[in-house]
């Protein structure tokens, strides 16, 4: 639908962008996704975060979860058995460990700057520590993905701001893959080809992406269906939210909805992952904690919705 577009200025990739070495790489043959990939997943948290609890992931059936890594000093080896045992019990399987902090608020763009990821500099340092705890919990529970909101990164490579996070995510990325692992990082406050030329800049092999089409509505970061295709192969993992437009985007926050009800464009969104050949499992998220039975019923509705699609995409 027409609202769902963003401004034309929004949508303008450079061309040094679109023509560059990394996105030929992207180009990988495609691979034909069937009913066997795309499990359906939901974000789920122990202690900490948005998510939903593993009990509702195991009374929706829901085969896959990501989780947000718990609270700093329950990232133990005694957790870590607790949540195993669950998953054991309940036959699911986590495909992503979260980072998140103490102090992280949401409550609007200006907030996220000022508190969200490894951005702001009287919390970097200690943040990164604790992203490396998390990366040790992850190993912990067998998990070799971890991912994080960096926070804004400066849209100017000159600021000063820009080589500092790229050097942070080069030691996390660095830390990480001596656990074997990747590093996803959540889509929203940039654009896609901003997030492109960071992954590149990076010059990591275990920088990748984690895809929220919501984000990029929400926070006025790009068209999300134009985005998947732009950033193809890099996108390793994906959260299935929805929003609609901010009357004013990338002033103000648009507005989180149930699966299928926002200006994403569901259908859409599937048959772009199909395109790049991504098979990950599909991990609903729907951030209302404060409203646990609404939640669920709401993560109920998006299953259902996912599964139909799957059916009539694959
Ligand atoms: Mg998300």
């Amino acid at each position: 639908m027409p609202a769902a577009l963003p401004k034309p200025e929004v949508l303008a990739v450079p061309a040094s962008v679109v023509y560059s070495e990394e996105l030929e790489t992207n180009k990988q043959p495609r691979r034909t996704v069937t009913l066997e990939d795309w499990k359906i997943g939901v974000f789920t948290s122990v202690d900490a975060g948005l998510g939903v609890d593993l009990n509702v992931a195991h009374e929706l059936g829901i085969p896959t979860i990501q989780i947000h890594a718990p609270h700093q000093g329950n990232r133990t080896q005694e957790t870590a058995d607790e949540i195993l045992a669950r998953l054991s019990q309940f036959g699911i399987s986590v495909t992503a460990v979260f980072g998140g902090f103490e102090g992280e608020s949401y409550a609007d763009i200006p907030t996220v700057v000022n508190t969200v990821g490894l951005m702001p500099l009287e919390t970097r340092n200690s943040r990164l520590a604790e992203m490396k705890e998390i990366s040790d919990f992850a190993k912990m529970i067998g998990c070799n993905v971890i991912a994080l909101h960096l926070g804004f990164v400066p849209h100017d490579k000159q600021d000063p701001g820009y080589a500092e996070i790229l050097s942070v995510t080069q030691e996390l990325c660095d830390y990480a893959k001596d656990n074997g692992q990747a590093l996803h990082l959540e889509t929203g406050q940039e654009t896609a080809p901003a997030l492109l030329e960071f992954i590149a800049d990076s010059q990591r092999d275990n920088l990748f992406v984690n895809f929220d089409p919501a984000n990029m509505i929400l926070y006025g970061a790009g068209n999300p269906i134009e985005a998947v295709s732009l950033l193809g192969d890099k996108i390793r993992s994906v959260h299935c939210k929805d929003a609609k437009w901010a009357a004013n985007p990338g002033e103000e926050w648009g507005e989180e909805t149930m699966l299928g009800d926002g200006e994403v464009g569901m259908d859409d969104y599937l048959r772009a992952l199909q395109s790049i050949g991504y098979r990950g499992p599909l991990t609903i998220e729907r951030e209302i904690p404060q409203e646990p039975a609404r939640q669920k019923e709401e993560i109920g509705h998006a299953v259902q919705l996912l599964n139909r699609l799957k059916k009539e995409i694959l």
